[in-house]
């Protein structure tokens, strides 16, 4: 299978690999060690939560029910209350009715059957993959919100992806780009880089291992993509603004990408968050981060979303900064922004009252 770009090459799988070994989570405790059993009940309990709040229930769970036996020969009351606050019981009650079946049809274990397994209670196509992979290395595929989104954004998935015909399609792609070997670690990795990097708001698409081939960063449809689900409300997104002007009146522009909103124009630069935009003022300016002054928000819609813009404003840093000669970024004295095809908000915002 090719890039996503149609580069003629995929290395999807292996620039996961290589990213989980440096930023991926290896000390879970289903990992350690990672029997079915294990890797089935951290399965079910992470659905609809997150990793740090399972991880205290799951070592409980595991003290309590050490083995797929133990469980089944609980009461459900018993379960039930070491499930208490965890919330979605339905998933322990399916759990204690698949071990139960387990005991009876599959001597004790879980089955190493794709087919067996989506037969289980609560046991549904991404969950059945996500064991097979983990438990056994199969060259079995998941697909759950992380990797929908991942997968949307990386080939420029149009349509909500839970609509059957798209969700085939992702399914599709989720198995072209399954690695030959490591199959337990990809099936973290994906499920990692979710979670902590290409994230429903604000991805951190200048750290992604993914950016070269990522059709929708490279259309500038990062924040459009996966498609929301038909008639939901635009989903949010916030970005800061980093209003720099030096001593002589100047303020520093910078032009955006060629590609997604705004694009080519000069404009107020922009960050995800304070860790970026710390970043980008150490690297251009000099003077102290910590000394920028918050503006009031300035909401803006687009088609697609709707963006809470939040100005940090800096007051007369040194002249030049550390901005050398720089086609992208400019310092502009006030007279002349406004003649600049500056963005509506942005032009708005350094259209008040210059400060004394
Ligand atoms: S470049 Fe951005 S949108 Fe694309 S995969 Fe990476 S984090 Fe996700």
């Amino acid at each position: 299978m090719s890039g996503a770009n149609g580069t003629g090459r995929d290395d999807f799988a292996a620039r996961l690999l290589d990213w989980f070994d440096h930023s991926g989570r290896h000390d879970l405790p289903w990992q350690h060690p990672r029997t079915p059993y294990r890797v089935w009940l951290g399965e079910i309990m992470l659905q609809q939560t997150q990793v740090k709040t399972v991880i205290p229930y799951f070592e409980r769970f595991v003290g309590v029910f050490p083995t797929l036996a133990s469980l089944a020969s609980a009461s459900l009351d018993e379960v039930l209350a070491q499930w208490s606050g965890l919330g979605y019981y339905a998933r322990a009650r399916n759990l204690h009715a698949a071990a139960r079946w387990c005991m009876e049809r599959h001597d004790g274990d879980l089955p190493r059957d794709h087919a067996a397994l989506v037969a289980l209670p609560g046991i549904g196509r991404s969950t059945a993959g996500a064991i097979l992979a983990q438990a056994w290395g199969e060259r079995a595929p998941i697909l759950d919100g992380n990797v929908k989104r991942v997968l949307s954004r990386y080939h420029g998935i149009e349509g909500w992806p839970n609509l059957p015909a798209v969700e085939k399609l992702l399914w599709t792609l989720a198995q072209a780009h399954l690695p030959d070997e490591r199959l337990a670690d990809y099936t973290q990795a994906q499920m990692d880089f979710g979670a902590t990097l290409c994230t429903r708001a604000n991805p951190a698409c200048m750290l992604c291992v993914l950016r070269e081939d990522c059709v929708a960063l490279g259309q500038g449809r990062v924040e459009e993509l996966p498609t929301s689900r038909p008639g939901k409300p635009l989903p949010e997104r916030s970005a800061l603004i980093l209003l720099a002007e030096n001593a002589d009146g100047e303020v520093l522009l910078q032009r955006r990408p060629p590609t997604g909103i705004w694009a080519s124009l000069w404009s107020l630069p922009e960050a995800a968050d304070h860790e970026q935009a710390r970043h980008w003022f150490e690297t251009n300016l000099q003077g102290d981060y910590d000394q920028a002054e918050a503006l009031a928000e300035i909401p803006h819609a687009f088609t697609h979303y709707r963006l809470r813009m939040h100005p940090l404003r800096w007051r007369g840093l040194a002249a030049r900064g550390r901005v050398g000669d720089n086609d992208d970024l400019r310092w502009v004295a006030r007279a002349d922004l406004l003649s600049l095809g500056l963005p509506a908000p942005i032009r708005k915002l350094l259209a008040q009252p210059a400060p004394r």
